[in-house]
């Protein structure tokens, strides 16, 4: 296939730059995806500009009026899916079931915020007085700073792009370096949709050149992270720095799926194989370990090990590959550490995963699963701790549900937590004493929905999730009154009187 070359789209015109970085195929480093601008800190000022220019005329328009656009963007989403869904698949290595799933997950955003248009952005509210009618409203707050991560590369960047420019704010895009031709893509259809010249911007590069100028730009009223925690707790450092500035920081986890004694094992086996390695155990709600009843572990410890040895590593153009490569050969670097840190660490070695680098494998980023088991629970640990973003997967046996949940929180992050149980008293102990934004029953720890907040607490998130959540981060709730009598009373008795 054809390399693209992406461009920087700033005030509805296309820009390129007198540099530019490659974006490669990680299951094939010798195919080169395209290239992108490597922008500088004037880019970005000239993207905040434009959006800040654009900002007035789009706010003026109606809620519905800007969901039109978004309806448009919905239909040319639908209509080009099988094109996104290969590009994910070649620029970030998903299996083409995942790169599917991101595209879809790409239209159900659209189709959602199209569809928000048309209900209530506020409501009227009785006021202390009775000739006095209450509201609460919903306004934009400006220029919108979106920043995102490369493992979903259509979907992430529409939870925050979509709702901010729906609720009348412009937008500087900034997409991950690792995809830069996702983010090309998602611009090529915003200007075909026909949003207004300024209004939707990107500018592509690196994170210390692009991300960090638009992070501290004055101009920049919300900042919409997605990634690391180290980046993102920058951010949110950053935009203290301002009082009017706010970040919404969405980050890792540290994810686990609890079997208890009663667990139907197929269900456990099949939940932990899906959260573990989908995406290669590169996503941020992945499962990177597995807390379980000393009672069953032996059984699930051997229906799971024999499964994870069938799975199917490979090139994810390939209909029946499971896991496709890492992103990059620094993520395979980082992989290896978190492995040789478990066997320091005094883990019991289950399956030792491996670079993979012969025949098909010899031009990708590949490795197989590292599974390892813990007896007891070993507090202060880097590998039952840190976030691995690879197939690296913990075992760890306790006794009963209490235990269980005491070690699942004993981590800086609270993204996602699964409990595999059939007993409704359980889970709904677990759900009320665990730390997590995401729960599951009888599931895996990964699946979102766009209709749903995504977010976590603790290290995971600041307390502003994506999609479904993120209109409160983009608005400010303000309150208007308006008294219909001739004389003024005032609330709480307060007298008038001089
Ligand atoms: P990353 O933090 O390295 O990069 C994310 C984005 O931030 C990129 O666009 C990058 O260029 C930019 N960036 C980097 N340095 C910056 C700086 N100084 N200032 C401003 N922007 C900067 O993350 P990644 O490797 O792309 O993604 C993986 C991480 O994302 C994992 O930790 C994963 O758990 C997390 N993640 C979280 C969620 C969630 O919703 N909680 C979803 C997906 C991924």
């Amino acid at each position: 296939m054809a390399s693209v070359k992406a461009s920087n789209y700033i005030n509805g015109e296309w820009h390129s730059a007198p540099q530019e970085f490659e974006s490669v195929n990680p299951a094939n480093r010798q195919e080169i995806i395209g290239t992108a601008p490597l922008s500088t800190k004037a880019d970005v000022d000239q993207a905040v500009s434009a959006a800040k220019k654009a900002y007035h005329a789009w706010n003026e328009l109606s809620w519905v009026k800007r969901a039109e656009y978004v309806d448009n963007f919905a239909q040319l989403i639908k209509r080009d899916l099988a094109e996104i869904s290969t590009l994910v698949t070649r620029e970030c290595g998903k299996p083409i079931n995942e790169g599917r799933a991101d595209a879809v997950e790409a239209l159900h955003m659209a189709q959602y915020i199209a569809g928000l248009g048309r209900l209530p952005t506020g409501y009227a509210i009785s006021s202390e007085i009775a000739a006095k009618d209450a509201y609460i409203l919903r306004k934009s707050k400006g220029v919108i700073a979106c920043i995102t991560p490369w493992n979903f590369p259509s979907a992430i960047p529409l939870w925050v792009i979509l709702p901010s420019v729906l609720a009348g704010n412009t937008v500087v895009f900034k997409p991950a370096e690792q995809t830069p031709i996702c983010g090309h893509k998602l611009m090529e259809l915003f200007h075909e949709a026909g949003f207004p010249a300024g209004v939707i911007n990107l500018v592509h590069g690196m994170g210390e050149d692009v991300g960090d100028p638009l992070v501290k730009h004055k101009d920049v009223a919300a900042i919409l992270f997605t990634g690391s925690r180290a980046v993102g707790k920058y951010i949110q450092q950053v935009a203290a720095g301002d009082a009017y500035k706010f970040a919404a920081t969405e980050m890792g986890g540290k994810n686990a799926t609890i079997v208890l004694e009663d667990a139907d094992i197929d269900l456990a086996v099949n939940a932990c194989v899906l959260g573990a390695f989908k995406t290669s155990g590169q996503r941020c709600v992945s499962t990177s370990r597995v807390i379980i009843d000393r009672k069953v572990e032996p059984e699930f410890t051997k229906r799971y090990l024999e499964k994870v040895k069938r799975i199917k590593i490979g090139d994810g153009l390939q209909e029946d590959t499971f896991m496709g490569p890492l992103i990059e050969e620094g993520s395979v670097d980082k992989w290896k550490l978190h492995n040789q840190k478990a066997k320091e660490e005094g883990a019991e070695v289950l399956i030792d995963g491996q670079v993979l680098t012969e025949g098909i494998y010899g031009n990708g980023n590949f490795v197989s699963p590292f599974v390892y088991r813990f007896e007891q629970y070993k507090k202060n640990t880097f590998c039952l701790r840190e976030e691995a973003f690879s197939p690296h997967l913990a075992i760890i046996g306790v006794d009963g549900m209490e235990e269980a949940v005491d070690v699942y929180n004993d981590t800086d992050y609270g993204l996602a937590m699964a409990v595999i149980t059939e007993d409704y008293r359980k889970w709904r102990w677990v759900r009320d004493h665990a730390d997590y934004g995401l729960g599951y029953v009888n599931l895996p720890s990964i699946g979102a929905e766009v209709h749903l907040p995504f977010g976590g607490v603790k290290a995971s998130g600041n307390g502003h999730p994506g999609a479904e959540g993120i209109l409160e981060s983009v608005t400010h709730r303000v309150a208007f009154t308006v008294n219909h009598a001739r004389e003024i009373v005032m609330a709480q008795g307060l007298s008038t009187s001089v």
